[in-house]
């Protein structure tokens, strides 16, 4: 997906893909000096839940700065934040991947955890992403053997 599409089809925006309006409120834009967004508020809305340095500091201005695990006792400041769905490898680039909540069905948004916390989650996914290789080795094998066997 492009950038102009992904923002096209933004579910936190209302851009219809028309030259001259707000890419991410759909406004016709007035100012001379502006090209892509109404105004500052509308640019800043959209980079922090886009952009990934934008998009991490929000969630953690968001979260005050504190792992949002319940009964965490980490210090304030000790706060990295995650992706709730895995980027799996996918990158940090601009997109939609960096809302900072889920949308309407529960996927992506981002969560501020401490260091710990953070370090469980990935180690987590990481078995994961290994069990999953692991069962595709597996089917693999099982294939060739039937094939041998009709062989
Ligand atoms: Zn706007
Ligand atoms: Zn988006
Ligand atoms: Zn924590």
């Amino acid at each position: 997906m492009t950038l102009v599409e992904e923002r096209i089809s933004c579910p936190l925006g209302a851009w219809t893909g028309e030259i001259g309006r707000c890419q991410l409120c759909n406004k016709l834009i007035e100012s001379t000096r502006r090209r892509t967004w109404c105004s500052d508020k509308c640019a800043r809305d959209w980079q922090r839940n886009h952009i990934w340095r934008f998009a991490r500091s929000a969630a953690k201005r968001r979260a005050k700065y504190r792992c949002q695990r319940s009964g965490c006792s980490a210090e304030r400041r000790d706060c990295e934040v995650n992706h709730i769905f895995a980027r799996d490898g996918a990158g940090y680039g601009p997109g939609c991947h960096h809302h900072l909540s889920p949308d309407k069905n529960g996927v992506g948004g981002l969560e501020v955890l401490c260091h710990a916390h953070h370090a469980q989650v990935t180690a987590a996914q990481a078995k994961a992403r290994a069990a999953v290789r692991a069962e595709a080795k597996a089917k693999v094998k099982t294939k060739t053997t039937k094939t041998k066997k009709l062989k």
